[in-house]
């Protein structure tokens, strides 16, 4: 099948969207002009239920709606598009949703922080946070086959260049591999990295295949892309070339994981997806999913039950439920910690163990990716117990730490430690103030 995207340019010319309103098509055209917008014919044709919108997951998840922007940007768009004409807009108007894109929280979870510096300059295409794993974020790959509403990447795709994380030169991520013996993984991320043709995909992850790389052991891929193109690995072009570059690393002796994101079953349930899989596990290449959990998509414990069953069946492995970072359109998609667990729980009760792999929900901030474990209590004190999946300080993972209850709270920041404690373990002595590369692990 071949490729056609619909934007803000030409998605009127969709026959579907006659199911629509005209408050929910002039909603598309409002908040499209300030979050990305994005779908394409394999979304709109086999997994968007049109008798289901505008509540139809997948719609929501591509779509814009009204609710994800507040009453007043919302207002205050509409307005602005009243006095624009022909297709450039104006500058004034573009200032104005700059302005309005900036108060979105463009950068969540202080991922400036996760920027190394090496041979005394900043390295915009990569983040590294924990010490085994080095993102890396090819500048041809920052773009996605399709766009989610949710998206915390969103400065990506916008025109907030300052604000994006992107490389092009394969050599510097490469030399900055070397001098980091410690990195186990590199984690190719975007955007969507499979977005990017085989060819280029092959510049970075080749030179890795050699002896001088031995201590990077898993190379990873995060990418929607079974999710938004599975053509992607059947009738592209390239699907073939692609494949063999994963039965290449793959026989070199790497461990090669497809991070693919998976929000609601419906993704995994079309006869392109299923043949995409297979023709990926054929290569030897493992698949871990993941998602965050979100109100108006997946918050019933049901879909996600639903959804580790059928990925395990279908080879892959649950990897990651995270909680929606504070960005974007967050107030439309935001739960309270304590639901979020519960959607968890009441899920991870009902699959066996073998889609216990899944770990969650899990919050990605400044210190870590912290787990929600549970809400328990202790001497007569109600708590969440929490812990570090993942730390800055890598000595901190593991350790369950509780903070007060709070049903309302939808973030770690939202939180207070319990027993009325000043700070948490993590906060004090300066436990994870330092560089990545600074920590050393002990065995003590
Ligand atoms: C999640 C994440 C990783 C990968 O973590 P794993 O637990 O190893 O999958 C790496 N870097 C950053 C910044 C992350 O947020
Ligand atoms: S596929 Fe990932 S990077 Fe792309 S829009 Fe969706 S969440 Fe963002």
């Amino acid at each position: 099948m071949k490729y056609k995207n619909y934007t803000l340019h030409n998605f009127r010319d969709l026959p579907q969207i006659n199911n629509l309103s005209a408050d929910e098509i002039e909603a598309i055209r409002v908040v499209g002009n300030v979050l990305p917008f994005k779908a394409n014919n394999y979304v709109v044709e086999q997994l968007i239920d049109w008798n289901n919108v505008p509540n139809d997951p997948i719609f929501t998840l591509t779509f814009p709606r009204k609710e994800m922007l507040s009453k007043t940007h919302y207002s205050k768009v509409a307005k602005l598009l009243q006095t624009e004409e022909g297709p450039r807009l104006s500058q004034t108007f573009q200032d104005e949703i700059n302005k309005i894109r900036l108060k979105l929280n463009p950068n969540p979870a202080g991922q400036e922080y996760n920027v190394p510096s090496f041979e005394g300059k900043k390295l915009h295409g990569i983040q590294h946070k924990y010490r085994e794993t080095v993102l890396f974020f090819p500048s041809q790959g920052q773009t996605c086959h399709a766009y989610c509403t949710f998206c915390f990447r969103w400065p990506q795709f916008t025109g907030l260049k300052d604000l994006r994380f992107a490389m092009k030169e394969a050599d510097l991520l490469h030399r900055y591999l070397l001098k980091h013996k410690k990195a186990t993984d590199v984690l190719f991320t975007g955007g969507d990295p499979l977005t990017t043709k085989a060819r280029v995909l092959a510049t970075y992850i080749e030179p890795l295949l050699t002896k001088e790389f031995d201590h990077i052991q898993n190379i990873r891929i995060g990418s929607k892309v079974l999710g938004y193109w599975p053509y992607r690995f059947l009738t592209d072009s390239d699907a073939d070339e692609l494949l063999a570059l994963f039965e290449k690393v793959n026989k070199a002796g790497k461990h090669l994981a497809l991070q693919t994101h998976f929000n609601h079953p419906a993704e995994l349930s079309t006869d392109v997806v299923k043949q995409a899989i297979d023709r990926i596990r054929n290569t030897g290449t493992q698949m871990r999913t993941q998602s965050p959990v979100m109100k108006n998509i997946n918050d019933k414990p049901e879909i996600w039950a639903t959804m580790w069953k059928e990925q395990v069946r279908l080879g892959l492995i649950p990897y990651y439920m995270f909680v929606a970072r504070d960005t974007g359109s967050k107030s439309f998609f935001e739960l309270p910690l304590v639901k979020a667990w519960n959607i968890f729980r009441k899920a991870y009760c009902s699959v066996s163990g073998i889609a216990r792999t899944v770990r969650g929900p899990s919050m990605s901030c400044e210190p870590g990716k912290v787990q929600i474990l549970g809400v328990s209590e202790v001497r007569g004190e109600k708590v969440f117990v929490l812990r570090f999946l993942q730390c800055r300080n890598p000595n901190l993972a593991d350790i369950p730490f509780f903070a007060e209850y709070n049903p309302t709270a939808t973030w770690l920041d939202d939180l207070k430690p319990a027993f009325g404690e000043k700070e948490f373990f993590f906060e004090k002595d300066n436990l994870i103030g330092k560089k990545t590369e600074e920590f050393n692990f002990s065995w003590e």
